[in-house]
């Protein structure tokens, strides 16, 4: 049996950038930026709590109307670091739950206490962030991605944009903040989630998943142009049109649910860690995509 104070010991990170995230205001719009480009935007924990903090800042500035969510580079964001020399482990002193700290813990434990604060509980916290956000989405979408832009209010896309949760692969029902049969239909979900295919920005607009699609070299005129339009509402209509849907969202069982598949997802992770090398199935980035390439030779 393996010793449990080491079994969580990992390689140092080696950060690219100190600035995972950039932030500016102008004209009542704050531009959130992820800014890993090298790295599509793959999401580490120094990302994530730099990504809270620009939020914070965004919804203190009574002069921040709505807030853009976007990506620097080709890619919007392809999910979850799983395989950058910047992945790391271990998360902010300074939680944003209040979960204990998980880096320590053995078995399940670790990875259930990791992702209800940095996953679910950061992803639910921005959701109900008392200011408009819209997401401006480029190139790919994947997985972890999906939860940066079905949080925000607004999806605006390029039609080069495309969407895939391919998790299925490692035998897990779904990235953790489980939206997906509130994004597309339950049927429509399914089989985005069997195939774990790439679902076009075209496809995406038609479930009702983004609420426009324009060219690639319109996207920021566009979706700055309804922010400017949305940043002419007053300030307390448009927080608390927000909490009537989000509430109304959470009636129908979205908050509830995903308490629900986020249980289904850590037996999924616990699977793994007993069935195979780790909590992922034995894969990272590269052979995810090795793997979904052959796929689609068959
Ligand atoms: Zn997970």
């Amino acid at each position: 049996m393996s010793d449990p104070s080491t079994e969580n010991e990992f390689p140092e990170p080696v950060y690219e950038t100190d600035e995972p995230i950039l932030y500016d205001v102008k004209e009542g719009i704050a531009s959130i930026r992820m800014n890993r480009p090298r790295y599509n935007n793959a999401q580490n924990n120094q990302m994530t709590y730099a990504l809270d903090e620009a939020f914070q800042k965004a919804v203190a500035d009574d002069d921040v109307k709505v807030i853009i969510l976007r990506g620097e580079g080709k890619h919007f964001s392809a999910g979850h670091d799983i395989g950058t020399p910047g992945r790391d482990h271990h998360l902010s002193q300074e939680r944003k739950t209040l979960w204990y700290d998980h880096a320590n813990k053995p078995g399940g434990e670790f990875q259930y206490v990791k992702e209800q604060e940095v996953y679910l509980g950061m992803c639910r916290r921005w959701r109900d962030i008392p200011k408009p956000t819209i997401a401006m989405v480029q190139g790919a979408c994947i997985a972890g991605g999906l939860m940066l832009a079905w949080i925000c209010d607004l999806i605006i896309a390029s039609d080069d944009a495309f969407f895939a949760d391919p998790v299925v692969r490692m035998g897990i029902p779904g990235v953790e903040y489980f939206a997906h049969p509130f994004e597309l239909n339950p049927r429509i979900a399914k089989e985005f989630l069997f195939l774990g295919e790439r679902m076009s920005a075209e496809r995406a607009y038609q479930m009702g998943m983004l609420n426009r699609v324009v060219a690639r070299d319109q996207l920021e005129a566009e979706t700055y142009a309804i922010a400017e339009r949305m940043a002419g509402m007053p300030r307390l209509g448009l927080a608390l049109t927000k909490q009537a849907v989000n509430h109304i969202e959470d009636l129908q069982g979205k908050r509830t649910g995903m308490d629900a598949v986020f249980g289904m997802h850590h037996f999924a992770h616990a699977h793994n860690s007993l069935i195979s090398t780790d909590k992922l199935g034995g894969f990272d980035a590269k052979s995810m995509a090795d793997s979904q390439r052959q796929k689609d030779q068959k």
